[in-house]
Parts: C-alpha cells; sequence; structure tokens
C-alpha cells in the first residue's frame, strides 16, 4: 500500500484538479455509476468534537474507501486545523487496503470545488458580486476556487465573529478584488452568488435578505441540527444538492423538510443538471440554492487523483501492509 502524508498532498493536485474530479463525481452519482454509504458522524462527547465516516464506491473509476475524521473546534488554538481527516483507498477487486492519504487540504479543496461546481452550473452569467458568510478555514479556498468560475469585480463579507472579517479582505486582495464588509440585507441585496460556510446551528441568512437572481451556495451545513439559511428561503429557491438522501438528513435541506415546506421531489441533483438531464438555472429571476453537504465519493476522487500523482512523483511511500 502507499502513504501520501499531508505535507505532499500541496504539490500534488492543483484546485482545477479538484474541480474536474469533482464535477466528474457528481456526474457519474446522478448516472447511478457512483454511490455513497450511509454517513456516520457523531458527536463524541470529547474535545466537543464531531467525528465520523464517509464512504462510498465508483464503478466507473474503481474508487472504493472512506474518508474518516471530523470536526474539533478547539484545534486552532493548538495551532492545528479545526478539521481533521484521513482517507482510505482499497482495492475494489480484492479489497486490500491501498492507500492511505492526508484528508485536511483534500477537504478544503473538494469542497470548494463542489460550490465552484455550483456557480458554474447555477450562477447567472454576469455574476459580479460575490458574497462570503463565514471567514474560517474554509473560506479562503471557497473564495479562491469561486472567482474563477465568474468574472466577480468585488467580494463583499459579513461573519458572526467580526473580528475575522480581515482574513476574507486578506484573501480578496491576493485575487486582486476590492473587499467590503457589510450587513447581511446589504449581502442579499447585492451579490450574485453567496457562498456560506459556517459552523452554525442556527439561520444567519434570512429569506427576506435575498433578492430575486442570487445563486447561494450554502457548503456549512453537513451534520444533523446545524443550519445556515432560513427555511423559508428554500421554498423560494430551486434547490439543488450533492446527494438528496444527505441533503434531506444532514443537509441544509434537512429543515426544510421537517417543518414540511418542501419535499424530497423539490431537490435536484446538480449531477443531473451537469449531465443535462435536469434544468437548472431558467431565468435571471431565479434563486438557485446549492445544499453542499460532501459526499465520500468527493473525497475518493480527489484522494485518487492524489495517489496517482505521487506515484508518478516518485514520494508516494510503499510500505508492505
Ligand atoms: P472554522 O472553525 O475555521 O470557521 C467557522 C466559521 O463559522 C467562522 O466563520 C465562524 O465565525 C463561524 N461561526 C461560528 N459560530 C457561528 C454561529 N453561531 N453563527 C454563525 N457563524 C458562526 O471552520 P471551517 O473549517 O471554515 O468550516 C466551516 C463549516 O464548514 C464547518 O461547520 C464544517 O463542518 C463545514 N464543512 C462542510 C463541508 C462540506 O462538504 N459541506 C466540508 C468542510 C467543512
Amino acid at each position: 500500500m502507499f502513504i501520501v502524508p499531508e505535507s505532499a498532498i500541496a504539490s500534488l493536485i492543483t484546485p482545477e484538479a479538484s474541480f474536474a474530479a469533482v464535477e466528474s463525481v457528481f456526474a457519474a452519482m446522478s448516472k447511478g455509476d457512483a454511490y455513497n454509504f450511509p454517513v456516520i458522524r457523531e458527536a463524541i462527547g470529547h474535545a466537543d468534537a464531531l467525528y465520523g465516516f464517509k464512504s462510498g464506491f465508483d464503478r466507473a473509476g474503481l474508487a472504493l474507501g472512506l474518508k474518516s475524521g471530523g470536526y474539533w473546534p478547539g484545534n486552532e488554538a493548538k495551532g492545528l486545523t479545526n478539521h481533521q481527516s484521513t482517507v482510505f483507498l482499497f482495492d475494489a477487486d480484492t479489497g486490500k487496503v491501498k492507500a492511505v492519504v492526508g484528508g485536511n487540504l483534500l477537504t478544503a479543496l473538494r469542497t470548494a470545488a463542489a460550490s465552484a461546481v455550483s456557480i458554474k452550473h447555477l450562477a447567472r452569467e454576469d455574476a459580479k458580486v460575490l458574497g462570503m458568510i463565514g471567514a474560517g478555514h474554509q473560506s479562503a479556498f471557497q473564495m479562491r476556487a469561486a472567482v474563477k468560475q465568474r468574472n466577480f469585480e468585488k467580494v463583499i463579507g459579513w461573519n458572526y465573529h467580526p473580528e475575522m472579517l480581515p482574513k476574507l479582505e486578506a484573501t480578496a486582495t491576493e485575487l486582486g478584488l476590492p473587499f467590503e464588509a457589510v450587513e447581511l440585507a446589504d449581502m442579499g441585496a447585492r451579490a450574485d452568488v453567496i457562498i456560506s460556510i459556517t459552523s452554525s446551528f442556527a439561520p444567519t441568512l434570512m429569506s427576506a435578505h435575498v433578492t430575486p437572481g442570487t445563486h447561494i451556495a450554502c457548503m456549512g451545513t453537513d451534520t444533523k441540527g446545524k443550519q445556515e439559511v432560513e427555511a423559508k428561503l428554500l421554498t423560494r429557491a430551486h434547490v439543488f444538492t450533492d446527494e438528496i438522501a444527505q441533503s434531506i438528513s444532514i443537509g441544509e435541506a434537512q429543515h426544510a423538510i421537517s417543518e414540511g415546506l418542501i419535499e424530497q421531489n423539490d431537490i435536484t441533483e446538480i449531477g443531473a443538471v451537469i449531465n443535462g438531464t435536469a434544468t437548472g438555472r431558467t431565468g435571471a429571476d431565479d434563486i438557485t440554492l446549492f445544499d453542499g453537504t460532501g459526499v465520500g465519493l468527493q473525497d475518493l476522487a480527489v484522494a485518487a487523483s492524489v495517489v496517482e500523482a505521487a506515484i508518478a512523483a516518485g514520494v508516494a511511500i510503499e510500505v508492505d501492509f
């Protein structure tokens, strides 16, 4: 088996390769070529941590495996990222372990790739203003991936902890874009695309904040109980997701579903839009909402691409296991 340590990942995968891997696995899921197994995610009652497994099998690409890990909110104070994860890949023909791959950077890249895929397929072509809600570890990756999809001219941002806003400004500056901190109503009125990536358990972005034509990528809600936007907003929006089973159970749509505001049939898999078997945005005034819950197959897709690159570059550590 091969080991690809976290420290080697950055030189082995680009945001473009992550985007391509994620877009193609979403398409494969929708064709029925790849499927995710049910997610296990538990509050372990220690260190305030959420821990679990996301796993699946891509029959076409023969990627079989799991990502194990979760979210430790106290890690930043220890100089570590709050997300800690590791991907395990197995040989689909024999079940033997094939590779162990550091999953921290890959998680950020594949999550940013997912919202970027949603922007590519659902946002208005003339989108100019990018709104960011959330200024944590993921936010910079999200912004960098998003700006590749449209000709954004400005970034506006809001964060629950305003002292973190300079981080968003620094990323916008790195990307050559002006940044302005705004209130949520202003964000809703001015942003053409809004990415929400927070660890919130209560809605931040309310339906009244959001104006027609906006695309919203809800990327933070990946666990039962979490919520970033008001459930009522989902009744005004065309709702898309990576995987419907996750969207209604651990994603943003869990609340609108449990409150009886929308039904499962109201949600479309983004893979179907990518494959051309479902309609995405139907007009300039549509509100489109992508519920990016984060699926195991995204992790397997980027990890498999990294293992190939690591073997080719001679940096994969081979272990007799
Ligand atoms: P982080 O801890 O670095 O940042 C957390 C962010 O949430 C900060 O902006 C913080 O100010 C904000 N926040 C904290 N409490 C809040 C509250 N009560 N209300 C509103 N905002 C609040 O975390 P991160 O690594 O940036 O990840 C953010 C979220 O994204 C996490 O919840 C994580 O589980 C989720 N996530 C989802 C996926 C996916 O595939 N969908 C992948 C990775 C991370």
